[in-house]
C-alpha cells in the first residue's frame, strides 16, 4: 500500500521551544501545567458573593446553614443543587438575547436565562424556585400540603427571605428535595425532546421525583435505626413523626395535582 509522504515538519516547534519531533506526551504535559500556573497566579481573585435572595442572613444563621447542609442524610446531587443555589451558581439555561452583564448584575443571579413557561420574563433564582406559577407555585403549594399532613408545626414565615428553617430539619430537606427536583425538571424541559411537554406533565415529574427523594432518605436513615433514642434524635430534629416511624414505614402524601377525583364507592349491594 502506497501512503503519500509525510510533510515536512521539522521546522515546527510547539510547547514553548520544543522542536516537533522531540515533543514528548510529558513535555506537553509539562508546558499546560506551567502556563496553567501562570494564567491562574495571575487571574483576579473571584470571591463567592452571598446571594441576593438572603437580605435577612446574619453570620450565625449562615453558619448554621454550612453545618445543617454537611451533616444532612441529603444524598450528594441534592446537596450540591443547593450550595450551588446558596452561592448564586446554579444554571438555569441558555442566557437569553437580552441579557447584559449590568443587569444582571442587579438580578439575584449571574445571567438572566429565560424561563421556558414564560419567555417573556428572565429567569432567576426566586422565579425559578418559587415564583414560576406553571412549575415552582404549585409544587411549593404541595410541599405546603405535605408538612401539613406530617406535622403540626408552621414554618417561619420569613422562611422564604433566609431559607433557613431554624430547628425544623425536616423541613429543610423536604425543601432541599423539592429544590433539586424542579431543578431535574427544568434541566428535562431544556431537552429538545421534552420542550414540548405541557406544565401538568412536567409537574408531575417534578413531584414524582420529590416524594421518590424525601421517602429514600426517610426510609434509608430510619431504616438502620433500631435504637429508639436515636429515633428521638430524629424527632428533635423537626423529622414528622411519620417519617421515625420503624417497621410499618408509610409516608402519607396529599393527592397529586390535577389528579383523578377517586371514582364513588359503588352503591351497597342490595338484597333481593
Ligand atoms: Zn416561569
Amino acid at each position: 500500500m502506497l501512503l503519500p509522504a509525510m510533510p515536512d515538519c521539522k521546522d515546527i516547534v510547539v510547547c514553548g521551544n520544543v522542536p516537533i519531533a522531540k515533543l514528548t506526551v510529558k513535555a506537553a504535559y509539562s508546558f499546560l501545567l506551567r502556563r496553567d500556573f501562570a494564567d491562574r497566579r495571575s487571574a483576579p481573585r473571584s470571591p463567592l458573593k452571598l446571594p441576593r435572595i438572603f437580605p435577612l442572613i446574619n453570620n450565625a444563621q449562615l453558619t448554621k446553614r454550612w453545618q445543617w447542609i454537611a451533616s444532612s442524610p441529603l444524598p450528594a446531587k441534592v446537596r450540591q443543587t443547593l450550595w450551588r443555589r446558596w452561592h448564586n451558581r446554579l444554571w438555569l439555561g441558555p442566557e437569553s438575547a437580552t441579557a447584559d452583564d449590568a443587569a444582571a448584575a442587579q438580578a439575584d443571579q449571574a445571567k438572566a436565562p429565560l424561563c421556558p413557561y414564560h419567555p417573556h420574563q428572565d429567569d432567576s433564582l426566586t422565579h425559578f424556585a418559587y415564583m414560576c406559577a406553571e412549575a415552582a407555585a404549585p409544587a411549593q403549594a404541595y410541599l405546603a400540603q405535605c408538612w401539613q399532613l406530617w406535622t403540626d408545626y408552621a414554618v417561619d414565615p420569613l422562611w422564604l427571605t433566609k431559607e433557613w428553617a431554624g430547628k425544623q430539619a425536616g423541613w429543610m430537606l423536604a425543601f432541599a428535595c423539592l429544590h433539586h427536583a424542579l431543578y431535574a425538571g427544568r434541566m428535562h424541559r431544556l431537552d429538545a425532546r421534552f420542550a414540548r411537554d405541557r406544565p401538568i406533565s412536567l409537574l408531575l415529574y417534578v413531584l414524582a421525583l420529590f416524594r421518590k427523594l424525601v421517602h429514600g432518605i426517610a426510609q434509608a436513615t430510619v431504616g438502620h435505626l433500631t435504637d429508639a433514642r436515636l429515633r428521638d434524635r430524629l424527632k428533635k430534629l423537626g423529622w414528622p413523626d411519620s417519617w421515625c416511624e420503624v417497621g410499618a414505614f408509610a409516608m402519607p402524601w396529599p393527592p397529586l395535582p390535577g389528579a383523578a377525583t377517586p371514582a364513588p364507592p359503588p352503591p351497597p349491594h342490595s338484597a333481593n
